[in-house]
């Protein structure tokens, strides 16, 4: 999609430090993290929200989910424990309208979330 960064990302034209990259699926470290790790995992095709995606594509999904669980394991966060969140419209702090999972890790993490 035109004017979308995080095609913009999967597609190379602007920078990010890759962590993961197959035919489908994209993970880079988050610019601003919030736990010392912090990767977001990514769709290549274009879905606003977790929603769309999970309608349009569940397979895919659960490859993001499995992408973002071996990330943990690599990272060495899966042990301690770790939060894979994704926040669905502006009111939950969706900023950026292609649907992306925040793995955050590697510091205690409380609930309920902000
Ligand atoms: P949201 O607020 O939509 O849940 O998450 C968007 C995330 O994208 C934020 O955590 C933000 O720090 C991250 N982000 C925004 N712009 C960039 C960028 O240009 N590069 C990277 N790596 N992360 C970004
Ligand atoms: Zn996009």
């Amino acid at each position: 999609m035109s004017d979308c960064l995080f095609c913009a990302i999967a597609a190379g034209d602007i920078p990010a430090t890759i962590v993961h990259s197959d035919d489908d699926v994209v993970a880079f470290r988050d610019i601003d993290p919030q736990a010392p790790t912090h990767i977001l995992v990514i769709p290549r095709v274009h879905y606003a929200n977790a929603r769309e995606l999970g309608e349009s594509d569940a397979a895919l999904a659960g490859r993001l989910m499995a992408v973002a669980g071996e990330l943990a394991e690599s990272e060495g966060v899966a042990g301690h424990g770790y939060r894979i969140v994704t926040n669905t419209g502006a009111g939950a702090g969706q900023s950026v309208d292609h649907v992306h999972f925040h793995l955050l890790g590697g510091r205690p993490l409380t609930w309920p979330p902000g």
